[in-house]
């Protein structure tokens, strides 16, 4: 019992010096990150904010021209490229990896932005809907995580992986069971990789926002002009009327979820892994009377 115990204790201060060795987030400034879905809305914002931190970002998107718009308004190949991709193709994503490797010499923050939403009740999804949905959100997600690890432990310098879910991942959302349950997954995918990649010090953590109506092509694409029909709003009106509805009477703008990914990736909150961050003006916290 004596010599099992000594081997216990020796086996767990090796592998606590490991993960001492293990270097923690570097500098945005030293980073390259890849960002999905980054031609528009949220995505677009994040890469914007990384690019002003210092990063050099490859703009991922299935819509190769808005992609390389906004590689371009991002100061072009010297900070950042544009690949098309789309992140049900696992052959896509690896190509998007290698052409990050051959630009800027490797990748060590990913974000998992690319979405779309198909928003119908129960009885209107039809399995090719759910199975759309999931294909691109859920399997998508895992998938370029998957490569981001495989990248990521082979260069052994720790790295960033961050979900862009939603609040539907946790709350139920009206009319959208779809589109909630494969942000649900991904909610998950979030604490699964944080456990099993934190010891090759890869971080991976998740942004809930809810109501980005300006800027968003998802609220652009039909469900905006849905949910203001539902709420007896004008269309025009419904970034107001989603900011009456929080605890700050705020309106969430793509550049708020970019802060929160730049304080999760670049910020002080270096030793957090496994955490959602609402970004919701205070929606998912509390009933309003
Ligand atoms: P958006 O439509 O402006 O951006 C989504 C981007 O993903 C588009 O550029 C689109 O071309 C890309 N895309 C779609 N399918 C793809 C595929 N198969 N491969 C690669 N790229 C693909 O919408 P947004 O509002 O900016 O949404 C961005 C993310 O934020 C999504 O995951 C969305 O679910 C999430 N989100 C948005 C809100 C909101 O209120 N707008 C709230 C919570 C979560």
């Amino acid at each position: 019992i004596e010599e099992s115990e000594k081997f216990r204790i020796e086996y767990w201060a090796l592998e606590e010096a490991k993960l001492q060795r293990m270097p923690g987030p570097k500098p945005l400034a030293t980073r390259v990150a890849l960002v999905t879905g980054a031609g528009s809305g949220i995505g677009r914002a994040i890469a914007q904010r990384l690019v002003a931190e210092g990063a050099c970002v490859v703009v991922a998107d299935l819509d190769g021209e808005n992609a390389a718009r906004v590689a371009e308004e991002l100061g072009g190949s010297d900070k950042a490229v544009a690949v098309t991709v789309d992140v049900t193709s696992e052959e896509q994503i690896a190509d998007a990896f290698q052409a990050a490797v051959l630009a800027f010499g490797g990748v060590d923050l990913v974000v998992n932005n690319a979405g779309i939403s198909i928003s119908k009740p129960l009885l209107e999804t039809s399995a090719g809907d759910w199975d759309l949905q999931h294909d691109i959100m859920a399997r998508g997600s895992f998938l370029v995580s998957r490569e981001a690890a495989r990248v990521m432990t082979a260069q052994g310098l720790g790295g960033d992986i961050v979900y862009i879910a939603s609040k539907n991942a946790v709350f139920a959302g009206p009319d959208n069971i779809a589109y909630s349950a494969a942000k649900a997954d991904q909610a998950h995918q979030v604490r699964l990789l944080a456990a099993e990649l934190g010891a090759h010090g890869i971080r991976v953590n998740g942004v809930n926002p809810d109501g980005v109506v300006r800027g968003s092509g998802i609220f652009a694409g039909g469900w905006g002009a849905e949910r203001a029909a539902v709420y007896g709003v004008p269309e025009e009106k419904l970034g107001e009327f989603y900011a009456q509805r929080t605890l700050l009477k705020r309106e969430v703008l793509p550049e708020h979820v970019a802060n929160a990914v730049f304080a999760l990736t670049g910020g002080d909150l270096t030793h957090t892994t496994g955490l959602h961050v609402p970004v919701d003006a205070g929606v998912a916290a509390a009933f309003l009377r």
